[in-house]
């Protein structure tokens, strides 16, 4: 099932592939516009959790962190802009057959090329980190000078976890697979196995979590930007809601700052993965996703076309 996945969105794109799949309607992420027409910006959840290799339940992310996006302001100070100027639309969630994760990601590659040839930037909300492989997909696609900055705890590097070749746990070496690996930066891994590690210390471009924002700025230069955000990067204490989390972790400010710090660069696409609000109780959790959601539209609507 898996390998039917990602020959679907290994495909070449037909026409009719280009229309939007099913969403479910939502109460929208705060301060979204009406209608994705004229929005430089396109939210949409991906609630798919299938090969969650430890406590599942990141399918529930996406409307908890609508939900609690009420509770913040709309204006960034850090990046002094507000979300009412940003001119993104949340459209909803895509409505993902449970249980088939070839499908889910079929769906999630349409919705994303669909994105694409408006022109618009695509925002996907996990989920598990699974749903960047169709995203990525669609992203390098239409824009081939793309370059992948990956926040994350884990490297996500594996050949394949527990027998299975689709899962969060392998889905960056599945990117590599078509895109090189000099072309995506990984920012902040401090767990993995012994392969891993030395895969990415030959591929020379993983970074500690003492890398500056401006060093980050720097690699990403002027090309084509996707972005993708394992919320476990943040240490456990921060941010608890999450399957897999790893001890040793940065703070908020220091991935506020990572984010905010690639305002005004070439964007084309991001997700934020792996929040699963029922392991916090609290809701801590979840209201430190929305913030970084907020960053993340905020520093990525800002400037002219792509
Ligand atoms: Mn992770
Ligand atoms: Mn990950």
């Amino acid at each position: 099932m898996a390998r039917a996945g990602v020959t679907a969105v290994s495909a070449p794109v037909i026409e009719s592939e280009l229309s939007q799949p099913e969403l479910l309607k939502i109460t929208p992420f705060l301060g979204s516009r009406d209608t994705a027409e004229g929005a430089r910006l396109i939210l949409f959840g991906c609630p798919f959790d299938g090969t969650c290799s430890f406590r599942p339940g990141t399918r529930f992310g996406p409307p908890e962190i609508r939900a609690v996006s009420d509770v913040l302001e709309t204006f960034c100070p850090i990046l002094r802009r507000d979300l009412e100027d940003a001119q993104f639309a949340d459209v909803g969630d895509l409505a993902l057959p449970p249980g088939d994760a070839a499908a889910a990601l079929r769906l999630i590659y349409q919705m994303a090329n669909h994105v694409h040839a408006s022109g618009q930037i695509t925002a996907g909300l996990g989920g598990e980190h699974l749903i960047s492989l169709p995203l990525v997909k669609a992203a390098w696609e239409a824009y081939p000078d793309l370059v992948i900055v990956h926040f994350d705890a884990h490297f996500d590097l594996r050949n394949n976890y527990l027998g299975v070749e689709y899962s969060h746990a392998t889905v960056m070496g599945k990117i590599c697979e078509f895109i090189e690996s000099s072309r995506v930066l990984q920012v902040g891994q401090r767990s993995g196995t012994r392969e891993e590690f030395e895969r990415a210390e030959l591929s020379g471009n993983w970074r500690p979590a003492t890398i500056s924002a401006s060093d980050i700025r720097q690699w990403v230069g002027n090309r084509q930007l996707y972005v993708t955000v394992d919320l476990d990067v943040l240490d456990p204490s921060v941010f608890p809601g999450t399957g897999t989390p790893e001890p040793g972790g940065i703070d908020f400010a220091t991935l506020q700052q990572w984010i905010a710090g690639l305002a005004g660069c070439r964007w084309v696409g991001w997700d934020v993965v792996e929040l699963s609000p029922h392991i916090d109780a609290t809701q801590i959790s979840s209201i430190v996703s929305a913030k970084i959601v907020r960053t993340m539209i905020l520093a990525s609507t800002v400037g002219g076309l792509q």
